[in-house]
């Protein structure tokens, strides 16, 4: 199964696909987390990606498309993957097009979280993320039992450095500028689902693994 998850900021990409990737057992590819690694890790990459995750700017196309690439080329990706946060631009969507064709795969679905911006400014400033396994949670609407700690895994929660309201502004109005435009490409495609976002953690999951078409046991 090759799903791309799409939907703006806060819409709940990550918390599905964590979802996804425990029953589907197919890895989760996230540019994002790729990001954030490459700046913890003080690598090139982090250097390059650094200043622009911190102004809610996008990554240039010429560097998101390369990580992708070479992700998707690896093994685990054979037998399905999730993608999330990428593509974020029409040229993204396009080399997604033409390495997907040379690896011959077709996406399964581009399914897209809708939640309206009035919603997402308290999703994101809300989130917290878990260090070690990075699982999202959030303060009010899917706290932690283990208050700062991890459900999961017992590891620390941290807020991320872009999640602040300042950014999150920004971030929306390049969701909608570069990004909103992709809907209508898929779309063409026949390949797009778009679930309500605002639902509950469990009723978007169920409405995600619907739109898939595929039997559960
Ligand atoms: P994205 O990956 O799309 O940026 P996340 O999955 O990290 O979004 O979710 C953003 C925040 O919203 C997190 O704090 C998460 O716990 C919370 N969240 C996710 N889905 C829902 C939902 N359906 N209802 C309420 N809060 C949600
Ligand atoms: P995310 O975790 O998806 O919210 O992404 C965090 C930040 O990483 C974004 O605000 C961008 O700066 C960068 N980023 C993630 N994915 C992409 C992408 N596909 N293209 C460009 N920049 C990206």
């Amino acid at each position: 199964m090759y799903i791309l998850l799409m939907g703006p900021p806060g819409a709940g990409k990550g918390t599905q696909a964590a979802k996804l990737v425990e029953e589907f057992k197919i890895p989760h590819i996230s540019t994002g987390d790729m990001f954030r690694q490459a700046v913890k890790e003080g690598t090139p990459l982090g250097k390059q990606a650094k200043e622009f995750m911190d102004a809610g700017k996008l990554v240039p196309d010429s560097v998101t498309i390369g990580i992708v690439k070479e992700r998707l080329a690896k093994a685990d990706c054979k037998k399905g993957f999730i993608l999330d946060g990428f593509p974020r631009t029409l040229e993204q969507a396009e080399a997604l097009g033409k390495t997907l064709l040379a690896l011959g795969i077709n996406l399964t679905r581009v399914v897209n979280i809708n939640v309206p911006h009035g919603d997402l400014v308290s999703r994101v400033t809300g989130r917290r993320i878990c260090k070690s396994c990075g699982r999202a949670f959030h303060v009010e609407f899917n706290p932690s039992t283990k208050g700062e700690n991890c459900d999961a895994c017992g590891g620390q929660l941290y807020q991320r450095a872009d999640d602040s309201e300042a950014t999150v502004v920004n971030r929306l109005s390049v969701y909608d500028a570069q990004t909103q435009p992709l809907i209508a490409y898929y779309e063409q495609q026949g390949l797009y689902t778009e679930i309500d976002g605002r639902q509950p953690i469990d009723k978007v999951y169920e409405g995600v693994v619907k739109s898939l078409k595929v039997e559960r046991a």
